[in-house]
């Protein structure tokens, strides 16, 4: 499998993708032709086991570079660590509504799911004849903390995560500054997620620094976070009956990686009727798929955090097929947002992008109102992210942008002990953590705070690497 950069050139193989994350032009990379799978294969994983599935969906996507047998070993252990046996369980809701959780990992929240793969892969492949390598994360709490735990053991690498100062919830931070392991560096950056994640790019881009410790990127415009998401898109439609039953998804979003996963699946051939997109009050997709203009405005702070981001990265990556892969268009547009903030998109690009998505956005009364309701409801306790998404199918029902008859599942991205303010607030219950990660309170912190600043967080790198130098 090849894989091509969305500005353009640059064709590559997974572990060149897998390791630079970022096409050196800014563009993000997308495999040259899509994975085809047939109604009976997707009928054929209904009662499968997570980790069969996610073989089967992800293989044909890693090209040469590992054995199935070798693959089929590295997915066994990935899922293992889930407390709960499905990996990623339905509960059902109402008549034809679901909840799918992907939140049973090890720090609780979705990201997990991706980060306990990549890891993997990416210990199986030491790029540049074992170079010590240097991850770089931006991180709006959980990836974070999914990266912590994916890569503690990996001792040939130094991992540098940046989050945003007072802006995670302190079971996220805890979560992220609690580790001991001297290759991990956590900076709390003065700043929002955007800056964190706008930081992050720019040291990509600087060709020197790059090469010098050789980066790579575990943020979700790193296409093997892509990969693994779209696997519980394929496993949930299965078990609820597809391809014979029509499907919809509702998807919590923030830079737009859980979702594009679903877009794949939809590519690949699970025929998907609907994918909602809910937002939170940082509500830059609904706004785009309103009125055809990405405008980036301020980031607001919201019980949501995870999701406070107003520059969607793997948006390009959808835009890039709804074009037609036409990369010099996506050039131009990503040339604007540079310079003036925005670009507009065409009436024909409008179109493609209402024949599949809608999206809804949710404030923060909505969002209490929402866990309340469907605690009143159902007596499932919900978080915050879990409501937006919540919010969104319902909305979407309601407008009739969902069949009645179509099975709608929306996504449950965070456990609620993980908030558990927002949920008490909301439903008088306090989620207690569950006992693996019971003693996070009692563990020392340890993190730097660093100014809003490239020059700033690149010294700090330089100092604290552990790479050996020549
Ligand atoms: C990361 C995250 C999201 C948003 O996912 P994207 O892939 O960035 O759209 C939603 N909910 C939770 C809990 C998350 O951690």
């Amino acid at each position: 499998m090849h894989y091509e950069g969305s500005r353009g050139g640059c064709v590559c193989s997974f572990e060149e993708a897998l390791f630079s994350g970022l096409a050196p032009d800014g563009g993000l990379y997308v495999p040259v032709v899509w994975p085809s799978l047939t109604p009976s294969a997707i009928s054929g994983y209904a009662g499968s086991p997570y980790a069969f599935v996610a073989h089967d969906v992800i293989f044909p996507f890693l090209g040469s570079c590992i054995s199935k047998n070798e693959f089929r070993v590295m997915v066994e252990k990935a899922y293992s660590g889930f407390t709960h046996p499905a990996v990623v369980p339905l509960v059902q809701t109402g008549a034809n509504d679901f909840i799918l959780e992907l939140f049973h990992g090890p720090t609780m929240a979705f990201k997990d799911i991706a980060m306990q793969l990549i890891s993997g892969l990416m210990d199986h492949m030491p790029c540049d004849s074992g170079r010590h390598k240097t991850l770089l994360c931006a991180t709006s709490g959980d990836t974070g903390a999914a990266a912590v735990e994916a890569f503690r053991d990996c001792q040939n690498m130094d991992l540098f995560i940046l989050h945003p100062k007072g802006r995670v919830s302190e079971i996220q931070r805890r979560q992220m500054t609690t580790v001991k392991e001297g290759h991990i560096h956590n900076i709390a950056l003065e700043g929002s997620f955007d800056d964190c994640q706008r930081i992050v790019k720019t040291l990509f881009s600087d060709c020197v620094m790059r090469e010098r410790f050789c980066f790579s990127g575990i943020n979700s415009i790193n296409w093997a976070r892509i990969v693994a998401q779209v696997v519980y898109y394929i496993s949930a439609a299965a078990s609820l009956g597809a391809p014979h039953r029509k499907i919809a998804f509702s998807v919590p979003t923030g830079n737009f990686g859980d979702i594009y996963a679903g877009y794949v699946a939809h590519c690949m051939g699970l025929n998907i009727e609907r994918l909602i997109i809910g937002t939170n009050v940082n509500d830059l997709l609904t706004r785009v798929l309103r009125t055809g203009v990405y405008e980036v405005q301020d980031v607001i702070a919201t019980q949501s955090p995870s999701m406070d981001i107003q520059l969607s990265s793997n948006f390009e990556r959808l835009l890039f097929d709804l074009t037609g892969r036409d990369s010099s268009c996506i050039a131009v547009m990503m040339e604007s947002l540079k310079l003036y903030g925005r670009f507009v998109l065409d009436e024909a690009l409008c179109a493609s992008l209402h024949h599949l998505f809608c999206s809804y956005s949710c404030n923060e009364e909505e969002t209490v109102w929402t866990m309340k309701d469907v605690f009143r409801r159902t007596g499932l306790v919900i978080d915050p992210h879990t409501a937006v998404g919540v919010k969104a199918a319902r909305s979407a029902r309601s407008e009739g942008a969902v069949d009645v008859d179509t099975v709608l599942v929306t996504l449950a991205t965070a456990h609620p002990s993980k908030f558990p303010k927002s949920v008490r607030a909301a439903t008088g219950i306090f989620p207690d953590l569950p006992e693996r990660v019971s003693d996070l309170y009692a563990e020392e912190e340890r993190y730097e705070v660093l100014p809003n600043d490239v020059r700033t967080v690149s010294c700090f790198i330089e100092t604290q690497s552990r790479r050996i130098r020549y």
